[in-house]
């Protein structure tokens, strides 16, 4: 390969003809004449989840109350049978997983079933990088059991300020830790952790450990089963594609099934004793004890079609994509940006989640300038651009597209026009 022909648009279209996922673009409703870079906040609305939520309300118009056990996809079962399809997009078996709640409740239902403090052993350790809503959840778990979250959150620090060190990690699996929650892929960096030598550690030291699969499921395969990770959790609307505030997901290793869970309701009962309506609760022996309500039918309605274009095409197909799509982004944002002082934390691939992120002091601008250039990317605030071109629809071209208006943005200036400062959602 010539050096100069791989920094050409003649090669990102050559990437795009070879690409063997090139036709799932067509499954999905691209915003027209915009580049798409923000699916690991939103992902886009398929054909597919747009026909599945048309079946679930066809079943509402035709069966009423019957569409609970009647129909092609009977609501009473519907959360477990998306638990099973889901399933193999985490490494698990499929009563393992079950889609109910949103991220943060899962959270909450997740540590108050599995943070039991012993008189010894009372800590959770998380890391000063995870997303806010997930240290809140905890530092409120730990009120709840009359601890004081300022000595009993204990946080990883990270040297670089956007990556952590499974070492540091480890090391702060000491004697009087409870719990570990982590992410798998850090939100702003898109860091990788090591979730397998990560669960091993800390269950050396009999402490149990969870993950927050929001911006790796969907992107990246997982083998939680065979990791033995405790429990998971994650949100479907990203990589996932199930629609703004879907319902979301649930691991739970085999080996805790038969626990009640620490937050009940009449579905975390077994399916065949739930309407006995007994003030006693038989808790199912499975991740659906994790359920607490009645499961929001049109919410999860998107992620049964969804999740067939994943299925089709493999996670492990996604994953080689995605790692191409990032690795050229990367090689033109060193190529063609190297004057204008952005930074740019370039992960190897087995450490790298299904974005990139871009620091500059100019970013809030540079991003609303990148918008106005009908390129759609998410801003991080202070200072973080993340660019997440995602495998199902996202071309080779669209990448160096986006680096050029980049570059041109950088060289005009044109981003000063805009005010440094966030949007309201952003
Ligand atoms: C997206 C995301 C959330 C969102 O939580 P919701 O309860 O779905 O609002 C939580 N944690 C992480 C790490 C996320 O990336």
């Amino acid at each position: 390969m010539e050096k100069e022909h791989i920094f050409s648009l003649e090669y990102a279209r050559s990437l795009d003809d070879q690409d063997q996922l090139k036709a799932y673009r067509q499954e999905f409703y691209i915003p027209t004449n915009k580049i798409y870079f923000d699916g690991n906040s939103l992902g886009l609305l398929s054909k597919r989840a747009e026909k599945s939520v048309a079946i679930v309300m066809e079943a509402w118009k035709q069966l009423a109350i019957d569409g609970w056990t009647e129909g092609e996809h009977p609501w009473y079962y519907f959360s477990e049978a998306l638990g099973e399809k889901m399933a193999p997009l985490v490494g698990a078996e499929s009563t393992e997983v079950i889609v109910t709640g949103s991220t943060t409740v899962n959270l909450h239902q997740l540590v108050a079933s599995f943070y039991k403090p012993s008189k010894t052993r009372t800590k959770i350790v998380a890391d000063e990088l995870n997303f806010p809503s997930d240290i809140y959840a905890l530092q409120s778990q730990l009120q709840l059991k009359r601890y004081d979250h300022t000595d009993h959150l204990i946080y990883v620090t990270s040297k670089d300020g956007s990556t952590l060190d499974e070492a540091d990690i480890i090391e702060a699996m000491t004697d009087d830790v409870a719990l570990i929650v982590l992410p798998s892929v850090l939100y702003r960096s898109g860091q990788l952790l090591d979730i397998q030598r990560l669960t091993a550690a800390a269950h050396e030291r009999d402490i149990k450990i969870g993950f927050d699969l929001c911006h790796s499921i969907g992107a990246i395969p997982h083998e939680l089963h065979e990791w033995g990770v405790d429990f998971a959790f994650w949100c479907n609307y990203k990589h996932l594609n199930a629609g703004p505030g879907s319902v979301a997901g649930i691991f739970v290793h085999e080996r805790h099934f038969g626990q009640a869970p620490g937050l009940a309701g009449w579905f975390s009962s077994t399916k065949e004793k739930q309407f006995d309506m007994e003030h006693h609760l038989t808790p199912a022996v499975d991740a659906g004890a994790y359920q607490i309500g009645t499961p929001h039918l049109l919410s999860s309605a998107p992620l049964l079609g969804s999740l067939e274009l994943f299925q089709e095409a493999g996670i492990d197909q996604i994953r080689n994509k995605s790692l191409q799509l990032t690795d050229y982004l990367l090689l033109l944002v060193k190529q063609e940006l190297q004057a204008y002082s952005f930074t740019v934390d370039v992960l190897p691939a087995e450490r790298r989640g299904a974005h990139i992120l871009l620091n500059h002091k100019e970013a809030a601008r540079i991003c609303k300038a990148l918008k106005a250039g009908n390129v759609i990317p998410d801003f991080r605030s202070p200072n973080s651009i993340r660019l997440a071109p995602v495998a199902l629809y996202n071309t080779f071209t669209e990448v160096y597209e986006t680096v050029h208006k980049l570059k041109k943005i950088m060289e005009e200036k044109t981003y000063k026009t805009f005010p440094n400062e966030r949007g309201v959602v952003a």
